[in-house]
């Protein structure tokens, strides 16, 4: 049996963990990551008035860093791919929902917010040329790549950790988006399916095993908030620029890479009913858990069976990249 070294520590307002095969790299791994972490922090953070991008929605527009480009590229493109149910335009909406600062400083409570149906102004309303890095955005756009950069944080992120290593394995999580890279652990790298990523780690819970790619989950039990009596949460449906009204709570996907595992895990938020067929069309494994706590689980995305705490799930051929 593979060992491994894990290592826990705090970044992108969550956590992150790391975990190795080639345990006394440890700190080269997490010197990396954590390298890592600091410029796509400094890049796309919302949070943050210093940052790239929120000096770029202020001015709405600009020639942007290769970091902040390639970010938006993946925004960008997880948009076109699926047909708008993740649009990075979500920005105004998820701040006048309520989300406007690190999670950890929105208030639980609140009084009554007065939210207007309104579609966001849409993707397609940003201009962006990849070659010259030239962004140009109209009047009430504002780029929200919380769906699509921490997850892009963790493939770069994992892919850093391993060329810090040298060999082995790497997993990198990222409050619960997990990139792997690097040689897998022989049976797999073990991961428990949960919708709140602090959740710890517990001989019984779904577990699946997954040698490389992505893993995420998006659900709206965890960053969710109440303004006079009315719940909110952090998936905006871009077509009422409201919290989305989702049959399902939680979604977890596995694909080729986190980034395209997030991309779909909030589609699947979004897309609501039609989610199964979607996932299912791209042969994307997926885990979905109702309002009620029913799972469904979609493709090749394993049943668990009694006794087994660890299933392998992993089946490359049905891992599809998301392409437009
Ligand atoms: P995730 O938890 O990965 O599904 O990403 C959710 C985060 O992405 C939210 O906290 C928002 O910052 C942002 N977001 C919310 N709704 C959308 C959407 N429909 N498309 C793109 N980004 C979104
Ligand atoms: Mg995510």
């Amino acid at each position: 049996m593979t060992e491994f070294a894990i290592a826990d520590g705090r970044a992108l307002g969550g956590s992150y963990r790391v975990v190795v095969t080639a345990r006394s790299m440890m700190p080269a791994a997490v010197a990396a990551l954590e390298l890592t972490l600091h410029e796509i922090d400094a890049a796309a953070s919302r949070f943050r008035e210093d940052s790239e991008l929120s000096r770029l929605n202020a001015r709405r527009g600009g020639v942007v860093s290769p970091l902040l480009a390639l970010a938006i590229g993946q925004a960008l493109r997880g948009a076109e791919v699926t047909g708008g149910a993740v649009d990075p335009t979500v920005g105004c909406a998820v701040r006048l929902a309520g989300y406007d600062a690190d999670f950890a400083s929105v208030p639980s409570d609140g009084l009554a917010l007065e939210l207007v149906v309104q579609r966001v102004p849409g993707w397609e309303t940003v201009q962006f040329d990849p070659a010259s890095r030239m962004v140009l955005m109209p009047i009430g756009v504002e780029l929200d790549l919380g769906a699509t950069a921490k997850a892009l944080a963790a493939d770069l992120c994992a892919a850093a950790a391993l060329k810090a290593v040298g060999s082995g394995g790497v997993l990198v999580s990222l409050g619960g988006d997990i990139a792997l890279a690097g040689v897998p652990p022989e049976d797999g790298w073990p991961i428990q399916v949960s919708e709140d990523s602090s959740a710890v780690i517990e001989v019984g819970e779904e577990t699946i095993a997954v040698t490389c790619g992505g893993v995420a989950t998006s659900s709206t039990t965890v960053r969710r908030w109440n303004r006079g009596g009315a719940v909110l949460h952090h998936i905006i449906d871009p077509r009422t620029g409201l919290p989305a009204a989702s049959p399902w709570r939680s979604a977890t996907v596995v694909a080729s890479s986190c980034v395209d595992a997030n991309i779909a895990s909030t589609a699947a938020i979004v897309l609501g009913t039609e989610a199964p067929s979607w996932l299912e069309e791209r042969g994307m494994p997926a885990r979905l858990v109702d309002a009620g706590g029913r799972v469904r689980r979609i493709g090749s995305w394993p049943n668990p069976e009694p006794g087994h705490s660890r299933l392998p799930a992993d089946s490359q051929e049905t891992r599809s990249r998301l392409v437009s």
